[in-house]
Order: structure tokens, then C-alpha cells, then sequence
């Protein structure tokens, strides 16, 4: 067997889009910057990927950027509202303890910068209410930015509901819809979103490229200045190929979104359904509001890392936490901010499934997850504490 189920990482690009990107690398090239008829022929090929999006979030072409993804669209959502809120004398920004690094390191360096920063608690579940947002807001509040959907344990936000608290107080609302995008209608209208950040590698289109929506009327700050692309406010000359892979990804996931969610959710509760009957394993995020394709728990008494590689060997592509953040030791701020203590946060297993997978890679990841878990508990020292009662257990048995 050779599963991946990491899809939360990266997608593989769909034939669609790859095909869609060919004609613009060699044979439609020009640069929508040329007076030429090479650059127009560029030019037409940029507004219509512009429109498509625009079709997609339910927003006008003229309110898309494009970017290099989702990180890029983040730190611009980000820094952009909080220059508006600087220049009216309003430093304070409501977050969540468990946004993606994107966007909570631009905040770290907003604090330095003299900005006063809240991050709302998410609970044990891994969600934060609009009442939370509105209990927050302040007389200087400029930005409140919730993200879509979490990367790492899948909850899903009440975006509409804290959209509208924002709107009514006259405070802009970002939300990084990255891990939303091209999974879960959105619609910036019914969900009063003023800015979104979506990454395209995370809907089967290529990486490097992505989309910020700015309401009209929101001024974007540059991050890059340069030429005139980009209405001035992302200077570089346009990555055609990929932003007409990222549409016509975009489009696709649009029109298969029902069947696929469909799909992929009686997967996810089939494996969230065989991993629970492992013992002392507990699902982290909420299990309802939840994205279709994932699944991520802690296993008591042994090691993430151990667990990965492991599951590598048997041919399975798993996640101990977000990409971002293997290769550190630190455990994962998004299990510790779900209240989960440092040896649970350790012990996580993230599997993010897509409509490729199959009941069959399910059974595979159930029985073998099972396996290997068994095993490393068999050589852990804490297990063996935990066992004879030197340690108390912080899961239920099963
Ligand atoms: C992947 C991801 C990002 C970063 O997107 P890139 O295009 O890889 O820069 C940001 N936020 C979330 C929630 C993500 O999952």
C-alpha cells in the first residue's frame, strides 16, 4: 500500500488544471503588461482566471489580488488592516490562539510594533463563538481575523455569525480561508468577509499562487512594490500558468464540492470510527463542525514522531501537526491551545483524507495505526509508568 493522506500539506494537481497551464507556458506567454497582441492575449487570459474566482467567493473581479498563496495573502490581510487602524489611532487586533503561523507571527511583529493583541481561547473543542469575538471588540479594535477552517485538528468557525459582529461594530474582518477554499461554499456577501486568504496547492492547483479578496474600499498595503500589476498593489510581472491552474482548480472544486464532501466525509467517520476503538485515544476538534477529510488524534504514551515514521515504512503519508511545525520539538500550539497537556500534544496523529482515498487505505491506516501504536507502547517507558499507575492515564480507555 502507498496512501497519502496528508492532504491538509499539499493536494497533487489536478489533470484539469495541469492541462489548463500548459498552452501558457509555451504558447501564450506574453506578458499582460505588453501593448502586443502576445501581452493582450495575457491579459484576457488574467481577467478571465480573475472572473472565475470572483464567480467562486461571490465578489467582484476587481476585489481579487493575486499572490504567491496563502502565507503571502495572510501577512497583506493582516498589515493592511492594521496600517488603516494605525493611521486612525485604533492599535487593537482580536484573534484565535490557534491561527495558522502566517498570520500570528505577522501579529508578533505588529506587538513589537506597539499593537495590542488578543487571542481568543478556542476551548477544548476548537472553536470560538461570535459572542466571544463581540465580548472582545474595543472602542480602538481594527482587525478581528478567525480563520475558516483550522489546519491541524479541521474545525470548522462560525464565520458568517462573527462576520456580522464585525459588521456591525465598523471593525474589518479577515479570515484565512486556506484550508476552506475549494472545500466548503463560501460566499464573502452571506458571510461578511471584508478580507480572505485562500492558497491554490490546497485545491489540487499548483503551489506558489494564491488569492486575497479585499472588499471595495479596503486600501491594501504593498508588500511588494513594483510595477502596475495587481492594481499597484503587488508589483511583478503575473504568473499566468499557475493562476490559470489555480482557476480552473478553483472552478472544478466548485462544481464537484457537494458529491465530494459527500465522499469524503463517510470516509473520515470510518476511520475516526476505527481509531477511537484503539485505547487511550482521543479525537481532537470537534467532531460535528468539522472538515470533511480530517481526522486527528492523540495516543497516549507514545511519541508523534516515532508514529510517523513508522507509519512511512507501512507506506503511509501521514502529519504529526501542520507541515510547518515537524522538524521542530516544540508539540503543535493548536493541540496546546485546545487545552491538550504537552505528552498528548506529543502523541498526535493528523490524517487528512481526500476523494482518491478509498475504504480499503481506511482499513489499511485503521488496523495499521493500531498496530504501530501497540508497538511503540510495548518500548515506551510512559506507557509502562502509566500501566503499573506511577502515572495517572489523562485519556478513557476506549
Ligand atoms: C497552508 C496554509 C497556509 C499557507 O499557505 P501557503 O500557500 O502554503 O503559503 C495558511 N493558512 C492555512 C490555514 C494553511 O493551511
Amino acid at each position: 500500500m502507498n496512501i497519502y493522506a496528508d492532504h491538509a500539506a499539499t493536494t497533487k494537481m489536478s489533470r484539469r488544471a495541469i492541462e489548463v497551464m500548459l498552452p501558457y507556458m509555451d504558447q501564450i506567454y506574453g506578458n499582460p503588461s505588453s501593448l502586443h497582441s502576445y501581452g493582450q492575449r495575457g491579459a484576457e487570459a488574467l481577467q478571465n482566471a480573475r472572473e472565475q474566482m470572483a464567480k467562486g467567493l461571490g465578489c467582484s473581479p476587481r476585489e481579487i489580488t493575486f499572490v504567491s498563496g496563502g502565507s503571502e495573502a495572510d501577512n497583506q490581510a493582516v498589515l493592511s488592516a492594521a496600517r488603516i487602524g494605525e493611521r486612525k489611532g485604533k492599535k487593537h487586533i482580536v484573534s484565535t490562539a490557534f491561527e495558522h503561523h502566517a498570520v500570528l507571527h505577522t501579529l508578533d511583529a505588529l506587538k513589537k510594533q506597539g499593537f495590542d493583541i488578543t487571542l481568543l481561547d478556542v476551548g477544548e473543542k476548537g472553536l470560538v463563538t461570535p459572542e466571544q469575538v463581540e465580548a472582545a471588540l474595543r472602542p480602538d479594535t481594527c482587525l478581528v481575523t478567525v480563520m475558516y477552517a483550522n489546519n491541524e485538528i479541521g474545525t470548522i468557525l462560525p464565520i458568517a455569525g462573527i462576520g456580522q459582529v464585525c459588521r456591525r461594530a465598523g471593525v474589518i474582518f479577515h479570515t484565512d480561508a486556506v484550508q476552506a477554499a475549494g472545500h466548503l461554499p463560501i460566499n464573502v456577501e452571506r458571510d461578511n468577509i471584508d478580507l480572505l486568504s485562500l492558497s491554490a496547492h490546497k485545491f489540487h492547483g499548483p503551489k506558489g499562487i494564491g488569492v486575497l479578496y479585499a472588499r471595495k474600499g479596503i486600501p491594501l498595503e504593498n508588500l511588494i512594490y513594483g510595477g502596475a500589476q495587481e492594481r499597484g498593489k503587488r508589483g511583478g510581472t503575473e504568473n499566468i500558468p499557475a493562476i490559470m491552474g489555480m482557476a480552473a482548480a478553483f472552478s472544478e472544486s466548485q462544481e464537484k464540492m457537494e458529491e465530494k464532501a459527500r465522499k469524503v466525509t463517510a470516509l473520515r467517520d470510518r476511520l475516526i470510527e476505527g481509531l477511537s476503538r484503539i485505547p487511550h485515544a482521543v479525537l481532537n476538534g470537534d467532531r460535528e463542525s468539522r472538515l470533511p477529510g480530517n481526522v486527528n488524534f492523540s495516543f497516549e504514551g507514545i511519541e508523534g514522531e516515532s508514529l510517523l515514521l513508522l507509519l512511512d515504512d507501512k507506506g503511509i503519508c501521514a502529519s504529526s501537526g501542520s507541515a510547518c511545525t515537524s522538524g521542530s520539538l516544540d508539540p503543535s500550539h493548536v493541540l496546546l491551545a485546545i487545552g491538550r497537556p504537552h505528552e498528548l500534544a506529543h502523541g498526535s496523529l493528523r490524517l487528512t483524507l481526500d476523494e482518491e482515498n478509498t475504504e480499503e487505505e481506511v482499513d489499511y491506516m485503521i488496523r495499521t495505526v493500531g498496530e504501530v501504536v501497540e508497538y511503540l507502547r510495548s518500548i515506551s517507558p510512559l506507557w509502562r509508568d502509566l500501566q503499573s499507575g506511577k502515572l495517572p492515564f489523562m485519556t478513557k480507555e476506549a
